[in-house]
This record gives C-alpha cells, structure tokens and sequence, in this order.
C-alpha cells in the first residue's frame, strides 16, 4: 500500500518510522486500564494496532479523575467497557483496511479463566496493575509462554516512575526486581506502585511503555530492561542497560544459565 492509500491518521507517523500495516496484525493485551493503561491502550490504537485485549476489574470514580482518559459521563462503569467504546470510535476513521478488534474483560485477574491464552495470543504484554500479586502472576505466564512484557508504574509520591521491560530468560523478570533479599538498580524500587497518580508522570510512563512496546512490535533497537523517570526536582529519564538476573528467582530461574555459562 502506498503512502497516499494510508488512512489519513497513519500517514504522518509512517514518516517517524511507525508502520501500521504491520502493526495491524500484531495483538496487545493491556492489564489495567486506569490512568496509565488507558493511555496505553489509546495510542496504540491511534498508530494502527491489530488487536487490544483490555482486562481491569475496576470501574470509573471521582477520585480517578486526577489522570487522563476518562470524563465525567463514564462515572460508575467499567473501565474497559468505556475504553472499548472510545477506541472503537478512534478506530472508525482507519477505514476497511486496518480494522481494530478489542476484547474487553471486566474481571479480577486471580479469576480470569482466560488469562494463559491471552498471555499466549499475544505479541507483547502491557502491564499497568497496581497490586504486585497480580503483576507477579501476569509475570508468570509471559515467562511460560515467552512473551515480553512491559511493566509501568509510579512511586508513592507520584513524581517518580518505573518501566520495566521483561525479555524472558535474557532480561530480569518482575521477580528478579521484586524479592526480599533483593531489590535491583534503585533502594526504593520495591515501593513502586501504580496507585498514586499524577497525570503528568503518568502519561510519561505510558508513553515509553509503548515507545517501547512498537520498538519490540516492529523489531527496532533502542529496547532496554528499565527505564527510571524521576520529575521531583530537574526532569530526568534515565536508562538501564545491563540488568543482570537475580540468582534463583521462583519465576524465571535466573541462576540456571549462570551455571551454565
Ligand atoms: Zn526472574
């Protein structure tokens, strides 16, 4: 397909190296939709991805209304029902040629029957959860089923962030970040969450979740394990090149090839 034949949305971000006739047939499952995987879900959405796949167990409140992505009219429904409506009208001007699916689920993850073939079906795993336990167990099946999975959050004081980008068996996994004897790269990784949400650190933190997502979907360089972005005082982003493994983490094993090498 030619440059002119593009949608009329698609054919600036060809020019920044976005191809959306391959992303129209790659798939991304998004958990949690709240203040940072709304965002997420919207811009993949708005640079031509295939499928969506939106799982969150919550629904829209007051006090969610501090971040982006939802307006007053969706008060008291849930989240990924409100979303699926928004994309699929975002969706509407990528014509015939670039279809956008999007599978919404409002469930807990501990109680999702679909969890391993989403996982499985998946080109890359977004997670924007705040409770560990599930990002842990959303961990556990990209491992299994060798996907990578791109984790973002914000510290408690919502003025730092995190985005973890896990290769599995080459990268540390959630697990290796997240352990008591161990905590990886920065003393206070441990008490990033997601739950504490400025707009403004959030919206960067959903940004380089997908950078990264369409730098893994369309097999560019420039991917890396962690990515640090601290807006207390003077803005800064900061990168993580060579995160090791932690020996003898329960999800991905890290110590085997170690003794192997
Ligand atoms: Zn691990």
């Amino acid at each position: 397909m030619t440059q002119r034949e593009l949608p009329r949305m698609f054919r600036r971000i060809t020019l920044s190296g976005i191809d959306p006739a391959r992303l129209k047939m790659k798939t991304v499952a998004v958990f949690g939709v709240g203040g940072i995987g709304a965002l997420i879900a919207e811009m993949l959405a708005r640079v031509g991805i295939g499928k969506l796949i939106l799982i969150d167990k919550d629904l829209v409140e007051e006090e969610n209304m501090n971040r982006l992505g939802f307006y007053s009219e969706d008060l008291g429904k849930p989240k990924v029902q409100v979303l699926k409506r928004r994309l699929e009208s975002i969706a509407e001007l990528r014509g015939s040629q670039y279809p956008l699916a999007v599978d919404a689920y409002f469930v807990n993850i501990f109680d999702f029957e679909l969890l391993d073939g989403v996982v499985k079906n998946s080109d890359c795993i977004m997670l924007a959860l705040d409770d560990l336990d599930a990002r842990l167990e959303v961990n556990s099946y990209a491992i299994k089923h060798r996907k990578v999975l791109i984790d973002g959050g914000a510290s408690t004081n919502g003025l730092r962030g995190r985005i973890t980008v896990v290769k599995p068996f080459e990268w540390p996994c959630l697990g290796c970040y997240y352990s008591d004897e161990s905590i990886m790269a920065e003393g206070q990784l441990g008490e990033i969450t997601c739950n504490v949400s400025l707009p403004t650190t959030m919206a960067l933190i959903a940004s380089l979740q997908v950078d990264q997502c369409l730098k893994v979907l369309l097999d560019k360089e420039g991917v890396v394990p962690l990515i640090l972005v601290n807006l207390e005082e003077e803005p800064q982003i900061v990168v993580y090149n060579h995160m090791r493994r932690r020996k003898g983490c329960e999800f991905c094993g890290g110590d085997e090839d170690r003794r192997k090498s």
